[in-house]
């Protein structure tokens, strides 16, 4: 049997991950936020665990350096990659919102050439050239993107909203929602084939654990 390869997203993933393959009955435990190893091994599952940058994940997902991997629906949609995303595992939710100033609710369309400030260029071109038919020039920053429209960068941002509080505590308003998010199980196309049986028995293992049943093998 080969070493199955398991790629989990570093930060706010890392902890809710862990207990789910933990759950399936693997040993994955020493792979914390604070450990500086990127790789541990389960020998007696015959898995092999990885800690990477969340957006990340699905590219080890995709070229098959990882089988299967947990990472945000927002890296997923963000990859636009071809993976089987085969579970929702219900933590970390958020969603994917614009917001700008209070001034512009109910008249994003208003705006033309709007910049739009965000760390999912991807996910915000596919909004609004797709599904508003509206051109608009891309900012793309990687983090504190609520700061742009503050300074006059952009008008808008696309990010992720969790309880709202940022965007309150800079005086931002929802104008509307693309996405709910949440933490996903994904599975490359050829392992799903290859490794079927003991990536079932995941699947069914995270299953039990989302309706709060033990799992047992
Ligand atoms: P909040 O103030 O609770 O609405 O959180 C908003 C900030 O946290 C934004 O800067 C987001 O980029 C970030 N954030 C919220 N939820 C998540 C998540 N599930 N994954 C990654 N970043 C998040």
């Amino acid at each position: 049997m080969r070493y199955l390869n398991i790629a989990l997203a570093k930060g706010r993933l890392a902890e809710n991950s862990i207990s789910f393959f933990e759950a399936a009955g693997y040993k994955c435990g020493e792979i914390t936020n604070a450990s500086r190893k990127l790789i541990i091994e389960d020998n007696e599952n015959m898995a092999r665990f990885f800690l990477v940058k969340p957006a990340d994940v699905p590219t080890y997902v995709d070229y098959g350096a990882a089988d299967l991997g947990i990472a945000g629906k927002d890296s997923v949609m963000e990859a636009g990659r071809r993976l089987y995303e085969v579970l929702d595992l219900k933590f970390a939710r958020c969603k994917m919102v614009v917001a700008g100033p209070k001034e512009l609710a109910g008249k994003l369309d208003s705006l033309n050439n709007k910049r739009v400030a965000t760390k999912y260029p991807a996910i915000a071109r596919d909004y609004f050239e797709n599904k508003r038919r509206e051109s608009i020039e891309i900012i793309d920053l990687s983090g504190s993107v609520e700061l742009a429209p503050l300074v006059g960068l952009a008008e808008v941002i696309v990010d992720l909203v969790e309880t709202g509080n940022t965007l309150r505590e800079n005086g931002l308003v929802i104008l509307d929602e693309i996405a709910p998010i949440s933490a996903r199980l994904i599975v490359n196309r050829v392992s799903m084939k290859m490794e079927s049986e003991r990536i079932n028995k995941i699947i069914e293992a995270f299953r039990k654990k989302l309706e709060g049943k033990a799992y047992r093998p």
